[in-house]
């Protein structure tokens, strides 16, 4: 199967009805970047930006986080890279960073982190921007922001990139060709403003690894409460199954970059909501390429209504049912 996999490294991931799908992969090392060639992904969807951070013993300066930046998109080629503005705080506290002016966090997923954070230590954000600016010169820069929750706090990271980026055209650096903004949809509040957020956006990508643990109130890394819930769930399927529809009616592109994209009959379903990009990891790549080349979109967007409009007790046991029948 494995074998099976790997052959399927130069297979484009395409419906049986001739439904492109984007399959990209999550990374967020260097070296990681060797993912792309050997699965044959159309991408980066996710880097996550913090684990230079995370592994560094003091903050990472502009010139070694222009360098990463630079390191992976020319290893990327011409295949597109989503960075990810820092996701630290919370449960991802630095050494180095002074974390206390807050005090001690009771919930840390729920505190001080990833976006809020870097509103606040703003100089920490432009260092950011500045070496994101810098490596993507002469090409797209694409950046996502991660635990937006009301749309003004996208607007000030976009308008805290756009003053960088005049900062240093004034300085005359060379610039980005084009800049894209997203934002990250992890935070459940968001899903109610889209009418607001959507116009302001480049793209939109679904993190829901924490949007589980918000809908459902319960520790992503708990384990008892892992096996409780289940991202086949009517909740969570209606859910994306609304954003998606809303971002699809505004145009603009919309991809879920968390772990539930990296199982087969989880993408298979998302497939059926209308999501037509994932950012998953790399070893996902083979078996979610060959799910997608078995499946008739048409026929999983049918089956997904009727299962969402009156589920079953196990809406899980009921897609796989499906999906046995139709081979998939
Ligand atoms: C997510 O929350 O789904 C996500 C992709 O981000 P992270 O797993 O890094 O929190
Ligand atoms: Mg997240």
């Amino acid at each position: 199967r494995r074998a099976a996999f790997a052959a399927l490294k130069g297979e484009v991931p395409v419906t049986k009805d001739g439904q492109r799908i984007t399959v990209m992969v999550n990374a967020g090392l260097r070296d990681d970047v060797a993912a792309l060639d050997l699965t044959g992904a159309d991408g980066i969807g996710l880097f996550r930006t913090e684990f230079q951070f995370l592994i560094s013993a003091t903050l990472p300066q502009r010139e070694g986080q222009r360098r990463l930046y630079r390191d992976v998109l020319d290893a990327a080629g011409d295949r597109p890279v989503t960075f990810r503005t820092v996701d630290i705080g919370g449960d991802k506290a630095l050494p180095y960073l002074d974390h206390d002016e807050n005090g001690d966090e009771e919930n840390p997923a729920m505190g001080w982190r990833a976006l809020r954070l870097a509103l606040d230590r703003e100089g920490l954000m432009k260092v950011q921007a500045r070496a994101l600016l810098e490596a993507a010169a002469g090409r797209t820069l694409s950046v996502m922001f991660p635990m937006v929750s009301e749309p003004w706090e996208f607007d000030e990271a976009r308008t805290l990139f756009e003053s960088q980026r005049t900062w240093l055209e004034a300085r005359g650096h060379k610039l980005p060709l084009h800049v894209r903004y997203g934002a990250m949809l992890e935070v459940p509040a968001l899903a109610e403003v889209l009418d607001i957020l959507l116009p302001k956006l480049d793209f939109l990508s679904i993190g829901t690894n924490d949007l589980t643990q918000f809908l459902f109130a319960a520790d992503r890394a708990h384990p008892r409460l892992a096996v409780r819930y289940d991202w086949l769930s009517p909740s969570i399927l209606r859910f994306l199954r609304r954003v998606t529809a809303e971002a699809n009616a505004a145009g603009v592109p919309i991809a879920v970059c968390g772990e539930m994209g990296g199982r087969p009959l989880e993408a298979m379903a998302l497939i059926g909501l209308g999501i037509d990009r994932l950012s998953i990891t790399p070893a996902a790549v083979g078996p979610i390429k060959a799910m997608v080349r078995s499946l008739d979109r048409a026929a999983v967007t049918q089956a997904m209504a009727q299962l969402l409009a009156k589920p079953p007790a196990n809406l899980r046991s009921a897609l796989r049912d499906w999906a046995e029948a139709q081979q998939v």
